[in-house]
């Protein structure tokens, strides 16, 4: 699920409905163009836009591609009625796009669905948006209620504490998006709702997305006032609670290259293993890598280490990392380990707070760089074990 795609809006316009429609963010921009977002009018220009096509006769929206659709009212807005045979016509004829359905109005769903929907159509992503507990009880047990191939929810604007772990237990929901409150909100997102709602994400093994920080953000009892909307998604992203592309609660999923380094980029502690002298493996733990680059991941030690001269002796080596919820997540990665002298090298890596291991700084003989280059992981979540070349 790539959220950068495209969005197709059929109509626009909508009426508040909850607590989280206080300021939305369609009638914040209608109004800076003079406009009243409660005018529900069908679009001109886009209606029809997945059967569209251009000068050379291509699709403008391309095979593959995902599409947010209503991103300024509802898909299953009452008022919208009479256009949503349309839309759905336009969605059956391109099962090569997937259409993201997102709302409010979960209580609708289930009489606005097309006659020939049976277990869901696999192009469609069905999903309902939380604000807080009171919303989620409402609209998600409506969500598990209906059919769909796909279902996910989305906790924007995320202003009230929200507890999802009945819900997630089902093993429905593939993804939980969760963001703070923009444009002219002004409602505090707090980072220990964020963090309970990540810890249950990894509990059942569900993609969790921290999108944005929102303009107000509470972590340890101090507000950052975030007004920039692209720090606000680096802020979240530097927050580390991101669960993407672990989706392996179905069997026809499996875990790639790219979600075992991103796996890896969250964890604080590595292990990692040498042979020993004597033939037997020696293991040890380590802070997070300085690097992961590629298939490399590198680290910082001590050059008078005992693994130095382990892996000096020979290059064989493991690293493994792990997560632990309710249930256990970890990776061990094969491969081999380099150790790395050069200045430049050893330039490259150092941080300020290494003064604190050593004392001579950058150029201290006694701190070095392993450089470790994997070509086989082993990874372990819920009771399975799944082999992925790298
Ligand atoms: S349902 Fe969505 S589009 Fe409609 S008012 Fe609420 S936030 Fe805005």
């Amino acid at each position: 699920m790539n959220r950068n795609d495209r969005s197709w809006n059929p109509w626009h316009g909508c009426h508040r409905v909850s607590e989280g429609c206080k300021n939305c963010y369609m009638f914040f921009l209608d109004k800076q163009r003079d406009r009243d977002g409660s005018e529900i009018h069908k679009n001109k220009t886009d209606a029809n836009l997945p059967l569209k096509k251009d000068r050379q006769g291509n699709y403008k929206i391309k095979s593959g591609e995902f599409v947010r659709v209503c991103m300024s009212s509802d898909f299953f807005l009452e008022e919208a009625d009479a256009w949503r045979d349309e839309a759905w016509e336009m969605i059956r004829q391109r099962p090569d796009v997937t259409f993201s359905l997102l709302t409010k109005r979960a209580h609708r769903i289930k009489d606005c669905l097309p006659e020939d929907w049976g277990d869901g159509w696999d192009n469609v992503y069905l999903a309902v948006s939380c604000e807080n507990q009171k919303r989620a009880d409402e609209r998600i047990p409506l969500l598990l209620d209906v059919p769909a191939k796909h279902k996910w929810v989305s906790l924007k604007p995320f202003i009230g504490e929200i507890d999802l772990e009945k819900y997630l237990a089902t093993g429905q929901i593939e993804t939980v998006l969760a963001g703070g409150e923009n444009y002219e909100g002004d409602r505090p997102l707090y980072y220990d709702w964020v963090k309970r709602i990540y810890d249950q994400c990894i509990e059942y093994n569900v993609e969790f997305i921290f999108g944005q920080t929102g303009n107000y953000f509470v972590k340890d009892g101090k507000i950052y006032h975030i007004k920039d909307y692209k720090t606000q998604i680096d802020q979240a992203l530097a927050s580390g609670l991101q669960n993407r592309n672990i989706k392996l609660s179905k069997e026809n999923t499996h875990m790639t290259k790219e979600g075992i380094y991103e796996f890896i980029a969250r964890q604080k502690t590595s292990i990692i293993t040498s042979v020993g002298e004597d033939g037997y493996p020696a293991t040890r733990a380590l802070i997070q890598p300085v690097l992961i680059d590629g298939n490399d991941i590198y680290f910082a030690t001590y050059t008078s280490s005992r693994k130095v001269a382990h892996y000096r002796a020979n290059s064989k080596a493991c690293v493994y990392f792990y997560e632990k919820g309710r249930s256990f997540s970890g990776v061990e990665i094969k491969g081999n380990m380099a150790v790395l002298t050069d200045q430049p090298t050893k330039q490259r890596f150092w941080k300020p707070f290494f003064n604190r291991f050593y004392r001579k700084g950058v150029t201290d003989p006694d701190y070095c760089i392993l450089k470790f280059t994997g070509f086989e992981a082993q990874w372990f979540t819920n009771q399975r074990t799944e082999t992925v070349k790298l």
